[in-house]
């Protein structure tokens, strides 16, 4: 057994009482150590339900945040991501543990770099680079999902028109201070949106986003 085994095994539970069911998403979450992620100052809470600083004013999502997005984007193994907002890399560690081939961009380059740390470790098909993620990544395009984990304005047209046919996107859209959660899904290449509320994010700063 290693460290925080236990309180993995727990907050797999908890996410369960919380209406979490893909088991895809669920075994990827018990599997990716999010004690690796967090500033160790934080480490006891690490596999609590809760949002944490990550320093730069950025936060880790909360667990049940990150399993309720990567749950929306139903993903399978080999489908190409595209995540906003790299952060402390916990999300995109969680994409790849699906088996997904992920592409993440953040605009703050000592989180990156910190990150990229993580993903050296882990041995998870992850491409991390820095920059404004708002534009989206069109070397790689187009994506079977895309995911912001940063609050917009709106949904950003630069990111729908990476996205394939049948593609899913995840993003949180609102004011500064709270958002709901738009869950897009690319049909006959027209964007049909799901809205789920009760959602709070750091603001997504860039061409398409916050000033
Ligand atoms: N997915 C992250 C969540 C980090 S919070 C995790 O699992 O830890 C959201 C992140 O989005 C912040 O690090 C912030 O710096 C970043 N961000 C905000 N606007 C951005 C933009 N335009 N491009 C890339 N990253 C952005």
């Amino acid at each position: 057994m290693g460290r925080f085994d236990t309180e993995r095994k727990e907050l797999i539970e908890v996410l369960r009482g919380k209406g979490i069911t893909d088991e895809t998403v669920l075994t990827a979450m018990s599997r990716v150590e999010r004690h690796l992620f967090v500033d160790p100052m934080y480490i006891n809470k690490a596999y609590d339900d809760n949002a944490l600083p990550i320093g730069s004013q950025q936060t880790i999502s909360q667990p049940f945040t990150v399993a309720f997005m990567t749950q929306a984007l139903k993903l399978n193994k080999d489908m190409k991501v595209l995540e906003i907002g790299t952060g402390s890399g916990y999300q995109a560690a969680v994409l790849a543990m699906i088996g997904c081939r992920v592409f993440t961009i953040e605009r703050h380059i000592s989180l990156l770099n910190n990150a990229r740390k993580i993903f050296d470790g882990l041995n998870l098909r992850i491409v991390a680079k820095g920059g404004d993620g708002t534009i989206g990544w069109t070397e790689h395009a187009p994506y079977d999902a895309i995911i912001v984990t940063a609050g917009a304005p709106n949904v950003p047209d630069s990111l729908v028109n990476q996205l394939k046919e049948g593609g899913r996107l995840a993003i949180p859209v609102g004011g500064r201070d709270a958002q709901q959660l738009v869950i897009g899904t690319m049909t006959n290449g027209i964007l049909e949106k799901q809205i789920v509320e009760g959602f709070k994010f750091v603001p997504l700063i860039g061409k398409n986003g916050w000033n």
